[in-house]
């Protein structure tokens, strides 16, 4: 197949939206990637080889679901629209190891899915072009999923993927960058520009790598309760962190028992959220926990 026949070209892709009259969704967030270069760089820093297994997100026309199949052992997309599974069967027909599965990512069984068309030990990762209406909600459930998976490579909005990489005293920071830091060691590997999609998005797009973490980084006693007292501190921004936690507590924790526990953790009450690590708000999650399961 030569460059210029790929799905992920100006011309192609015109092609094939005028061959079934179809209109991008904005509503799902279809844009379609015209830039095959960017697709191959993607794969390239996601690791995909011969022997890799891929999950794809949102296949939409086929653009990065061809060079996946190209490049790849096996892909399995999830696709909701329905309208695009006539047109990835005829466009992708002369890929044997792609299958498409007609279903809302965030109601699917991923963990089954990979158990059943991977092999034991083989290299899976999860690679897309998000639809950005809902690409936190994807990210977290795959996280929380803890999928057996190598990596998640994904292109999304620029300024989520620098929310999510953002460290203590960025002001992008927020309970995102802690929860993503927590499963993975994230780092934005391109940068991608509005022009390579159609329809063009009026914001500028990331490629965004999450490598998965053998270990989280830090010792947490309950990963909910954790996760509830980073969204806690970060819930009024402006306001210290003694502030917000004991607004979260109330009617539970006494502030005096919350300002003890800070004083405990050798973190001062009147600082703001941005400013605490992942070790720090560890520990403080870890001594709320304690004290709570005692009072309970
Ligand atoms: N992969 C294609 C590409 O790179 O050109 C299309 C990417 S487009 C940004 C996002 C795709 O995700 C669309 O095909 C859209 O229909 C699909 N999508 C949107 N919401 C979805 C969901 N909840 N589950 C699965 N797919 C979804």
């Amino acid at each position: 197949m030569t460059e210029n026949k790929f799905i992920a070209t100006p011309s192609r892709t015109r092609e094939i939206l005028s061959k079934y009259d179809l209109q991008a969704k904005k509503s799902l967030g279809q844009n379609f990637l015209i830039d095959v270069n960017i697709l191959k760089n993607m794969l390239s820093y996601a690791g995909i080889n011969k022997q890799a297994g891929v999950i794809e997100v949102g296949p939409g026309i086929g653009a990065l679901t061809e060079q996946l199949a190209i490049n790849a052992h096996k892909v399995i997309a999830f696709e909701i629209d329905q309208r695009l599974l006539p047109i990835l069967k005829e466009e992708l027909s002369p890929y044997q190891n792609v299958q498409i599965i007609h279903q809302d990512i965030l109601q699917a069984n991923v963990k089954d899915i990979i158990k059943q068309h991977f092999d034991d030990g083989q290299d899976v990762f999860v690679v897309a072009n998000l639809p950005y209406y809902i690409t936190t909600p994807i990210i977290m459930r795959i996280l929380e999923e803890k999928l057996p998976i190598v990596n998640i490579t994904v292109m999304l909005q620029k300024e989520v993927a620098e929310r999510i990489i953002a460290q203590p005293n960025d002001k992008n920071i927020g309970s995102l960058s802690i929860a993503v830091q927590y499963y993975t060691i994230p780092e934005i590997v391109m940068h991608v520009p509005s022009s390579v999609f159609i329809p063009k998005p009026k914001i500028d797009s990331a490629i965004l790598r999450l490598t998965m973490r053998d270990e989280p980084p830090v010792h947490v006693e309950n990963e909910p309760f954790f996760f509830a007292v980073v969204r806690a501190c970060f819930m009024h921004r402006r306001k210290t962190i003694k502030n917000n936690l004991s607004r979260y507590f109330k009617g539970e924790i006494p502030s005096e028992t919350i300002q003890q526990i800070l004083q405990n953790c050798q973190i001062e009450g009147t600082r703001r959220a941005e400013s605490l690590s992942m070790s720090e708000f560890a520990r403080l999650a870890n001594q709320l926990y304690s004290i709570r399961q005692n009072l309970q």
